[in-house]
C-alpha cells in the first residue's frame, strides 16, 4: 500500500518575502495522518490556522495565496506546494510569521533541498489520489486547461505563447511524465519570470518590494537581464508547469490523469481543480497498492522506512 507521508522532523528556513521585502521565517513540522497541509500565521495573536485546499486559493497579481473567510492571507504558497507533491507529503504543519512565505530563489528547488535534507517518513494510513474519470475542461478566451483520464500516472503537457526574442517558439512547449525525481531534476529549478515593464509598474505601486534578480528571471524587450542567464533553455514553460503542479496539489492529493493546457496560469489551474471536484462523476478518490504504484510509474522522492509515531 502506498502510504501518506510527512517530514521526518522539524526544519526551518528564512528568506525575503516577495511582497514586503522583509525577512520571513517558515517552520515545517511533522503532522499525523489525515491532517492535510495546515498553515499557521504565528505573527497574529491569537495565531490563525488555515487548511490548504482548493477553496482557500486566491490568485493574486503575483502569486497564489490562501485566504480564509476572515480575509487572513498567506501568499506565495505555490512553489512549496509543488515541492510537497514531489515528495508525496500530504500531511504537514507550516508555521509562518508573516502574510507570505519566503520567495527564496523563485523556484521550488530550495524546498526540495530542505525536505531532502530532513527526510520524510511514511504514516500508517493509505495515500489518497484523485483519479480522473472523464474529461474536465476550463477556458478563458484563447487560454484553456484540461484533465483527461489516462492509464498510468500523472502526465503534463503545456504550451505558452510569448512573442519575445528571448523565447523561441520550440522552447514554449513541454511534456512531462510526473515523478518526484523527475520533478526535482527537470522542473524544480525553473524560476518565476517577469518583464521589466511589470517590475517598473510594481515598484511604482509599492508591490513586490522583495522582487529582485535573486528570485526571478527578468526580461527586457530583447533579452534575459539576469547576468547568469537561464537555468534551462525552456525555463519559462517549465516554470508554468511547476506552477500547475503546485496549483493542482492544493488539496494535498496527487492526480492520476493527463493535464494539458495552453497559456494557463494560477487562476485557470485553480478553476480546473474546482471543476474536477465539482462533480463526483469526474473523479474518484483511490488508494494504490505498491504494485499499482509501480505499474503507474509513480514515484516520490525517497522516504525512510521508520514510521512516524502517533502523537
Ligand atoms: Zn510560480
Amino acid at each position: 500500500m502506498v502510504k501518506q507521508r510527512t517530514v521526518a522532523k522539524e526544519i526551518s528556513t528564512t528568506g525575503i518575502g516577495l511582497h514586503s521585502g522583509t525577512k520571513v521565517q517558515v517552520t515545517f513540522r511533522p503532522a499525523p495522518a489525515d491532517t492535510g497541509i495546515i498553515y499557521t500565521r504565528t505573527d497574529l495573536n491569537p495565531p490563525v490556522i488555515m487548511k490548504c485546499d482548493a477553496d482557500s486559493v486566491r490568485d493574486t497579481q503575483l502569486c497564489t495565496a490562501l485566504v480564509n473567510a476572515e480575509g487572513v492571507r498567506i501568499s506565495t504558497v505555490e512553489h512549496l506546494t509543488a515541492a510537497l507533491s514531489a515528495f508525496g507529503i500530504d500531511n504537514l504543519f507550516v508555521d509562518v510569521n508573516a502574510p507570505e512565505l519566503p520567495v527564496l530563489d523563485g523556484s521550488s528547488q530550495p524546498f526540495i533541498y530542505l525536505f531532502e535534507s530532513v527526510g520524510t517518513v511514511e504514516l500508517d494510513a493509505p495515500k489518497r489520489f484523485f483519479r480522473v474519470l472523464r474529461k474536465v475542461r476550463v477556458e478563458d478566451k484563447e487560454k484553456w486547461a484540461e484533465l483527461n483520464p489516462c492509464d498510468d500516472g500523472f502526465k503534463l503537457d503545456l504550451t505558452i505563447d510569448f512573442n519575445h526574442p528571448a523565447m523561441e517558439k520550440e522552447l514554449q512547449h513541454f511534456s512531462f511524465d510526473f515523478s518526484g525525481r523527475g520533478f526535482a531534476s527537470e522542473l524544480s529549478r525553473a524560476r518565476t519570470f517577469c518583464f521589466m515593464r511589470d517590475v517598473e509598474y510594481m515598484h511604482a505601486h509599492n508591490l513586490a518590494l522583495g522582487g529582485s534578480l535573486e528570485n526571478a528571471v527578468v526580461l527586457d524587450d530583447y533579452r534575459v537581464v539576469n547576468p547568469d542567464g537561464l537555468r534551462y533553455p525552456n525555463e519559462f514553460v517549465k516554470h508554468k508547469m511547476l506552477d500547475a503542479v503546485g496549483d493542482l496539489y492544493m488539496e494535498g492529493h496527487s492526480i492520476l490523469g493527463a493535464f494539458s493546457a495552453y497559456k494557463t496560469g494560477h487562476t485557470l489551474n485553480n478553476r480546473l481543480l474546482h471543476a474536477l471536484l465539482s462533480d463526483s462523476k469526474n473523479y474518484e478518490v483511490v488508494t494504490l497498492s505498491s504494485r499499482e504504484q509501480e505499474n503507474a510509474g509513480i514515484d516520490f522522492i525517497g522516504s525512510n522506512v521508520m514510521h512516524f509515531a502517533k502523537a
